[in-house]
């Protein structure tokens, strides 16, 4: 889709209904999860010293198993056992399989001047307890924001319905962050040169699951009960991003 900027802007920021959009049948539909970053280079190091990628790697086979449950049996993961794998090369395996939908999984961290260090088994580690929370990106340089945008919400209000909050760290005006706040209610954010988001032929979104730096907010992340509430979210946006449903306002959601 080729769109002017003016019109994108007014996308982002709600100001314009996007046409409504055909269902699909969950059978047929082409959903690629991507677990990120891979064993040589693991991402973020947790409050407890764990990789990244394996809480990426857990989450994203979690969130397939249930998509392959609610009917979606043609979902599939861009890797996997966290093999080294390019980036380019992930979007390439989607665009080449004609995914309608990218979703990359990931989980956060903090700059490095923002976080402090504690000892847990007698191992040094970084952490922050002050940031918390998910967040969500797309890039205007995908081919189609539209869809991107329309599937950011959808998993924006699902998450927002069961209560997670999102993290506003990204946009603080300090290097490394100063990311554009699209939706601050439900956590979206603009980055336009990540490089699966740009490289996708088809909608996508970066889901960054929460903070491992987070003391507290890590043990949730290991937690089965917590992965599961946010699979069922996942799973929910894919479903209504299937049906073709729009992005509703959100209400306060009640939560504890
Ligand atoms: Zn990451």
């Amino acid at each position: 889709m080729v769109m002017t900027r003016a019109a994108l802007v007014c996308l982002l920021l709600g100001l314009v209904e996007i046409d409504a959009v055909q269902a699909c049948e969950r059978g047929d539909f082409l959903i690629a999860v991507d677990p990120g970053h891979t064993r040589a280079e693991p991402g973020a190091l947790s409050a407890r010293g764990m990789p990244e990628v394996q809480f990426n790697e857990k989450l994203a086979l979690r969130l397939l198993e249930a998509l392959r449950k609610a009917g979606f049996a043609k979902a599939f993961l861009t890797n996997r056992k966290q093999a080294s794998i390019p980036l380019i090369e992930r979007t390439q395996l989607a665009n080449e399989r004609k995914a309608q939908l990218f979703l990359s999984i990931h989980h956060d961290s903090a700059q490095p001047h923002l976080l402090s260090s504690w000892s847990y088994r007698g191992v040094s580690y970084r952490y922050t307890d002050d940031i918390k929370g998910y967040s969500l990106f797309v890039s205007e340089k995908n081919p189609d924001v539209a869809g991107s945008l329309r599937f950011a919400r959808l998993l924006g209000s699902q998450l927002h319905r069961g209560c997670f909050a999102p993290t506003l760290h990204h946009a603080e005006k300090i290097p490394g962050e100063s990311r554009d706040l699209i939706d601050e209610q439900l956590g979206i954010y603009r980055f336009d040169d990540l490089v699966v988001l740009k490289s996708a032929t088809m909608p996508a979104v970066l889901f960054e699951a929460g903070l491992i730096v987070n003391r507290r907010e890590e043990l949730l992340l290991r937690s089965a009960s917590y992965q599961r509430s946010i699979v069922v979210a996942l799973t929910g946006a894919v479903i209504d991003y299937c049906a073709g449903r729009m992005p509703s306002k959100v209400d306060e959601a009640r939560c504890p």
